[in-house]
């Protein structure tokens, strides 16, 4: 059976496999590949950060409906509201699906610093919320006021008391419109996850009961406590599992309640923050999900219903400002693979001589016999005479083009056995299958394109999107073009991947990265001066599919022009450098000048694949 990829843990039936290719299940159902060699058909090389739109628009409906049905079933009188918070993917073409997508639901952007908050100005339709988070400077909340004067729904969500004083020295200040103020709580419950460091008492952020107190006063001392409509926590992002966030809300709830026995009569939304998690295993054993959308919107509700019924208080609004769960899905990295590094060991490159070492004779024999009933023994026989004959090559018995005979013939074995073995793969059989990973080169940079697993060692679904009729036997390590030992993903016997034994002068071999939607994009290192891939936008409809979009990946001057250089100054300083006297001819001179501009307007990928 080929393998699927864990497909069905990951994918959320967003992509199937039909025949021997990955394909985007929606609609036309295109492959992958098909675009992918539409887009190189213009000439374009290196690697694709493709988007699918319609999956983003999938990840909002989700989200509102779930929530939306859980309302609903526990006759919560409260109403849903979310956010998308821009930290986590703020390019164009995935912000403006948002827009456009998120306009039925009055869907709103978060803003955590000042370019953000510009932004969500900019491109909130007005009515849909902007809520402001993060530390925040007397100008950044005097922008604030600009926006709520421009008629925004704004909410400034404070994260200390220092900036509750500033917005009530701009209000009196100012003759503009004040905006909504929200309130960020400091809660005793931890977190989860790799962030758990948001919440929790030592957290960077949220006011303490004490400050919590202590703003109240002022908000009722400055007039103000209209304006103070939103409490909001945050307890961190994928987070995995439901306990923490219930913990969370039951303290968050209470708060809210007790906000409202003293008197903060504009409160009317408890903010939860982001977190909900996307799952990114491949295999069952690293699934870390332990619940589903609808089961967190059912807990959000029941636990505040059942607080505000206990304590008089009416239900609160309820807003979320999960990022990950709505962008992840709609990104993909695919890069081309450049090179198997056990390229040679191929039957072509054997160098038999019209008679051999009997023992390179057998290891012919063992290669040509080889089936499936013999090829555990055949294997041990194989292993054996390498022994051998690397025995025999010190003693000077047999010569380098034995050797170089007895290594192809030793992997040609290997790998036949490895095939016919199939999946269940004796423990013996599977650490030789370990220890002679295949390393595949692609064209890409880790760094680039996927830098949380640089930082967090953050593991992304990969698989090849073409060759899925037949069987991946290689165990394989992944290596990207960047000159750090880091640009590696190893391979991981607990989550073993397995990819096919391309002959690459033949065939081509994509690899496709998935769930890179989300933080990737604006976390991305320029590490080796690697810039973004070619971004490609496709719309899907019944019949077929449009490239809507396609931004190639920045060529070398331009590259060079965002760390400051002037482009003119290393044109002109290449050119002085190639000297009249050093060419035979003019011609010759100016055709190599060219091949250098020719050079610099292309991006810094490689173009060796066809
Ligand atoms: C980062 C962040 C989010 C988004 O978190 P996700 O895990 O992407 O859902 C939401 N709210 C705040 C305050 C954040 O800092």
């Amino acid at each position: 059976m080929p393998s699927s990829y864990g497909l069905k843990i990951w994918a959320e039936n967003n992509f199937i496999i039909k025949d021997d290719r990955v394909h985007i299940n929606y609609k036309s159902t295109p492959s992958i590949l098909q675009i992918v060699e539409q887009i190189r058909s213009k000439g374009i090389r290196g690697p694709i950060l493709l988007k699918l739109p319609h999956l983003i628009t999938k990840q909002i409906r989700t989200l509102y409906n779930s929530f939306e049905k859980a309302i609903d079933e526990n006759s919560y009188r409260g109403k849903f509201r979310a956010v998308y918070p821009l930290k986590v993917n703020q390019y164009p073409e995935t912000l403006k699906q948002i827009i456009e997508s998120g306009r039925e639901f009055e869907y709103g952007l978060e803003a955590g610093s000042k370019a953000e908050l510009v932004l969500a100005m900019a491109q909130t339709p007005l009515g849909s919320a902007i809520t402001v988070n993060g530390f925040k400077d007397e100008e950044m909340i005097t922008m604030g006021f600009i926006a709520a004067q421009m008629r925004h729904n704004i909410t400034l969500t404070i994260e200390g008391l220092g900036e509750l004083e500033s917005i009530i020295e701009v209000a009196q200040k100012r003759e503009l419109a004040i905006p909504n103020i929200g309130i960020r709580i400091r809660l005793h419950s931890g977190g989860s996850g790799a962030w758990a460091k948001s919440a929790g008492m030592h957290s960077k952020f949220g006011l303490t009961s004490t400050e919590l107190l202590e703003a109240f006063r002022l908000l009722k001392e400055h007039n103000l406590l209209d304006k103070f409509t939103m409490l909001h926590f945050h307890i961190g992002s994928q987070v995995e599992e439901i306990a923490p966030l219930k913990r969370a809300l039951r303290e968050a709830g209470n708060i809210y309640a007790e906000l409202k026995k003293i008197g903060a009569k504009s409160l009317k939304c408890i903010n939860i923050g982001g977190g909900l998690s996307v799952e990114y295993a491949q295999h069952n054993t690293k699934r870390v999900q332990n619940y589903t959308l609808s089961e967190a919107a059912n807990d959000v509700i029941y636990v505040l219903r059942e607080i505000m019924n206990s304590k008089g208080v009416e239900h609160p609004d309820i807003m979320t400002e999960s990022g990950r769960l709505i962008t992840a899905s709609h990104a993909i990295l695919i890069t081309p693979v450049l090179e198997l590094f056990s390229h040679d060991y191929q039957e072509h490159s054997l160098r038999l001589k019209p008679t051999n070492p009997p023992l390179i004779e057998e290891l012919v024999e063992l290669n040509h016999l080889l089936k499936r009933s013999n090829c555990i023994e055949y294997l041990h026989d194989g292993l054996d005479h390498m022994e051998s004959l690397l025995t025999l090559f010190e003693l000077g018995y047999i010569d380098l083009c034995d050797r170089s005979n007895a290594e192809i013939l030793v992997h040609l074995i290997i790998k036949k056995s490895l095939y016919l073995i199939g999946k269940n793969r004796p423990p013996e059989i599977e650490k030789l299958s370990e220890r002679l990973q295949e390393r595949y080169l692609v064209n890409g940079s880790f760094f680039q394109s996927i830098p949380d697993f640089w930082g967090l060692n953050q593991k992304f679904p990969i698989m090849p999107i073409h060759h899925l009729d037949q069987r991946a036997i290689r165990a394989a390590s992944l290596w990207d073009i960047t000159c750090d030992s880091d640009g590696e993903i190893g391979f991981d016997p607990s989550a073993p991947l397995y990819l096919h034994d391309i002959d690459l002068d033949k065939e081509e071999y994509f690899l496709a990265f998935f769930n890179i939607g989300a933080y990737q994009e604006t976390l991305a290192m320029s590490h080796n001066l690697f810039s973004r891939p070619t971004e490609v936008v496709v719309d899907i409809d019944d019949n077929s599919y449009v490239i809507r979009e396609l931004n190639e990946a920045y060529s070398i001057l331009e590259t060079l022009e965002k760390i400051n250089y002037s482009s003119d100054e290393i044109v002109s300083k290449l050119k002085n450098r190639l000297k009249e006297d050093d060419f035979s001819d003019k011609q010759e001179k100016k055709d190599t000048l060219s091949m250098c501009k020719n050079f610099l307007t292309q991006n810094g990928y490689l173009r060796t694949t066809k």
